[in-house]
């Protein structure tokens, strides 16, 4: 292991134990970390982590020891935190998921980032992939009960959505072509129309489809910035965005 990789994990990154691994769907994996400083984390909806998923592998690159997943629920009393991690990809991320084990360290660094829970809106509108599945799951969770909530999630293969932690479906799932974004547009055309009182969108996910989402609730619905949140989970032309 590098110099730089044992300064990372002594003075950047906090330790943890894999507590459990649970195969969610054909290409979703549970994972769950424990570790006494997640007692004390301060904590809101839409924080994620940056999980050292490569550190002491030195035959990785620096750009493929970490990758970024949100935390999907957090239990501070018993010390944990659990993530859901898609294996599309197939890259590094995906192989570290299928092969870790109970009971192995890993490091990880917290982060806050600006796709967060906001309450302020009336109606909301979640949009995503698997990848952002778990992100949107915690933010509808803990929006107060009397919000409106409409959503699109979306995946090749329907076998592939998993429910929410506490075993509930609160989403629509869609199964679409990947970049389907003129299939995507027709329903989120329909969704809005729906929506009362001041509306909000959370967009996350695959970057071709955030992107001209993104154009159409700015430029063709004139909505200001306030109402979209959204995040590029992943990009073609990228490996670990983030
Ligand atoms: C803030 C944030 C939070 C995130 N939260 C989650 C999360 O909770 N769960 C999760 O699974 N991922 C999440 N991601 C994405 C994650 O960080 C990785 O980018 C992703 O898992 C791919 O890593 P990898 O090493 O397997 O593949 P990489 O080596 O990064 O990529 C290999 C190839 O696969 C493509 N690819 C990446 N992701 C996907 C995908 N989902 N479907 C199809 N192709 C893909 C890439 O564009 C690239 O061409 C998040 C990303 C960000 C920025």
């Amino acid at each position: 292991m590098s110099l730089v990789e044992n300064l990372l994990k002594k003075m950047v990154l906090e330790k943890a134990i894999i507590d459990k691994k649970e195969k969610l769907s054909n290409i979703v994996y549970k994972v769950r970390i424990k570790s006494e400083g997640i007692k004390k984390q301060d904590f809101e909806p839409g924080y994620f982590i940056r999980l050292g998923i490569g550190i002491g592998n030195d035959e990785l690159s620096m750009k493929d020891k970490v990758r970024s997943y949100s935390v999907w629920d957090i239990n501070k009393t018993e010390g944990y935190l659990d993530l859901a991690i898609s294996t599309e990809s197939r890259g590094i991320g995906a192989q570290w998921v299928e092969h870790c084990k109970v009971g192995e360290t890993v490091y990880f660094k917290w982060k806050k980032g600006h796709f967060l829970i906001d309450n302020s809106a009336d109606s909301y509108l979640m949009i995503g992939d698997l990848s952002a599945l778990s992100h949107l799951y915690i933010i509808n969770r803990n929006l107060p009960k009397s919000k409106q909530v409409e959503s699109l999630i979306y995946s090749q293969d329907s076998n592939d959505f998993f429910e929410d932690i506490n075993g509930k479906k609160p989403f629509k799932f869609y199964q679409l072509e990947e970049n389907d974004i003129d299939e995507i547009l027709t329903i989120v055309k329909e969704l809005v129309a729906k929506m009362k009182g001041n509306k909000m969108v959370y967009i996350a996910g695959y970057s071709r489809i955030c992107v001209p989402l993104n154009h159409y609730f700015r430029k063709e619905l004139h909505w200001n910035s306030k109402q979209i949140k959204i995040k590029p989970f992943w990009n073609p032309e990228k490996k670990g965005l983030e």
